[in-house]
C-alpha cells in the first residue's frame, strides 16, 4: 500500500473534552494534501500540519464553486482499534462527483491509503466514548486562478478531520419534518447525485425556514414535477409502507447515500421487502392517513437513522407510529452502530 511522506506537527494540540464536541469545529494536527497539475496528473500526496490554505483570490474556486467532497467516520473499536465503515464507497462516490464537475479523477487505491495514512497518523484524535467517532473530510478545489469559464487545470485534494461527538446524546427523538414547496434542491441532469458544495448552498435558505417554522429538516420534493420525494434535510429518506420499505429511486437528483445502500443491503438479508422507486408526497400521505405508513427515517453518516415523528405538507399534518421510533428503525439503528464501532460481528466485511 501506498506510503505518503509525513512532516510532523512541531507542537501537537491538547485533545479536546469529549463531552464538549460540536461536529466540525476542532480539527487535527494533520491534514493530507495532493497536488494535480495539467500534464502532470496529481503528484506530490503528502501529511503535514494542519493549517491555512494560500490561494489566489482569482481561483477558481471561489467563482465558479468547482468543487467536491465527502464525509465519512473513523470508529473506536472496544479493542482499541480503530475502523473505517465503507470507505472505497466514499472514494468512488468522489470520483463520480468529480466526473461530474470535470475534476480530474483521483487515483482509487492510493486515495484510500491517504485516508487511512492520515488516521493512523492521527489515531490519538479517536475519541472512544460511545457515539463519538472521528470525521473525515476529503475535498478537491479547482485553484488555477482565472476567470474563465472552463475546467481549471490545477487542483488541490486535501483532507481534513475532526473528533465529532455522539449524534445522539439524550437519546433517539424523532424529528418534525415538512414538504418545501418552494425551494428545490436538485434536478435531473443537474449536480443532486455529487456531493458539491453548490448543492448545499442551495438548500440553506429551505432549512433555515424551516428551523424558524418549529421544524428539524425539509423533505424535498423533485424539481420538475414538485411531486417526488426525493431525499429529507441532508439524508436519503426511506419509508415502511404495509410492511414494504420504500426508497426513492436513485434518478440522478439524489444522493446515493452509503447509509442508505447499507439499509437496503441489511434489510434484504432480513427477509425485508424494499422497493426503490418514484413515490410521490401524495401516495405518503395518503398512507399515513390511511393508517398504513408504519415507520420513515432519514438516513446518513452523521446519524445512522433518524426516524421522523411528524410531517407536515400544507394544511396536511400526519404523525408517524406514533411519535414513536419504529421497530425496524430501531433494529437497523442497533446494527449498522454495531457494525460501525464493532460491537457485533460484521458479516458484510464492510469495516477496514
Ligand atoms: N443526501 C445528502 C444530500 C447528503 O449530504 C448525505 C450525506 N453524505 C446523504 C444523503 C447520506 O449519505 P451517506 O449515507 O453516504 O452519508
Amino acid at each position: 500500500m501506498k506510503e505518503y511522506p509525513v512532516q510532523r506537527a512541531a507542537a501537537l494540540k491538547p485533545l479536546p473534552d469529549p463531552d464538549m464536541l460540536v461536529f466540525g469545529k476542532t480539527f487535527t494536527d494533520h491534514m493530507f494534501l495532493m497536488d494535480y497539475t495539467a500534464g502532470q496528473g496529481w503528484h506530490d500526496g503528502r501529511i503535514v500540519p494542519y493549517a491555512p490554505l494560500a490561494l489566489e483570490p482569482s481561483a477558481m474556486v471561489f467563482h465558479y464553486a468547482q468543487e467536491v467532497f465527502e464525509g465519512l467516520k473513523a470508529y473506536r473499536s472496544p479493542d482499541g482499534g480503530v475502523q473505517l465503515f465503507r470507505p472505497m464507497e466514499n472514494v468512488r462516490r468522489i470520483n463520480s462527483s468529480c466526473e461530474r464537475m470535470c475534476i480530474p479523477q483521483l487515483p482509487e487505491e492510493d486515495t484510500l491509503a491517504a485516508i487511512e495514512q492520515l488516521v493512523r497518523v492521527e489515531e490519538r484524535w479517536v475519541p472512544a466514548k460511545p457515539g463519538t467517532s472521528l470525521y473525515i473530510r476529503p475535498f478537491v478545489i479547482a485553484t488555477t486562478p482565472s476567470l474563465g469559464v472552463h475546467a481549471a487545470h490545477d487542483y488541490i485534494f486535501c483532507i481534513i478531520t475532526c473528533p465529532v461527538g455522539a449524534y445522539y446524546k439524550e437519546g433517539i427523538n424523532p424529528v418534525r419534518i415538512y414538504v418545501e414547496n418552494q425551494d428545490v434542491r436538485a434536478v435531473r441532469g443537474g449536480t443532486g447525485y455529487t456531493k458539491c458544495g453548490g448543492n448545499y448552498a442551495a438548500s440553506i435558505r429551505a432549512g433555515e425556514r424551516a428551523e424558524e417554522q418549529g421544524y428539524a429538516q425539509v423533505l424535498w420534493l423533485d424539481g420538475v414535477h414538485r411531486r417526488y420525494i426525493e431525499e429529507v434535510g441532508s439524508m436519503n429518506v426511506l419509508f415502511k409502507i404495509g410492511g414494504t420499505v420504500i426508497t426513492p429511486a436513485l434518478t440522478g437528483s439524489v444522493l446515493p447515500g452509503i447509509t442508505r445502500k447499507s439499509c437496503i443491503e441489511l434489510l434484504k438479508s432480513w427477509g425485508v421487502p424494499v422497493e426503490e422507486r418514484l413515490i410521490t408526497a401524495e401516495e405518503l400521505f395518503d398512507a399515513a392517513e390511511a393508517g398504513r405508513l408504519e415507520e420513515a427515517f432519514g438516513s446518513g453518516t452523521a446519524a445512522v437513522v433518524s426516524p421522523i415523528g411528524e410531517m407536515g405538507w400544507g394544511e396536511r399534518h400526519v404523525t408517524v407510529n406514533g411519535g414513536q421510533i419504529g421497530a425496524l428503525t430501531r433494529k437497523l439503528y442497533d446494527t449498522l452502530t454495531g457494525i460501525q464501532w464493532g460491537t457485533v460481528s460484521d458479516p458484510f466485511g464492510w469495516t477496514l
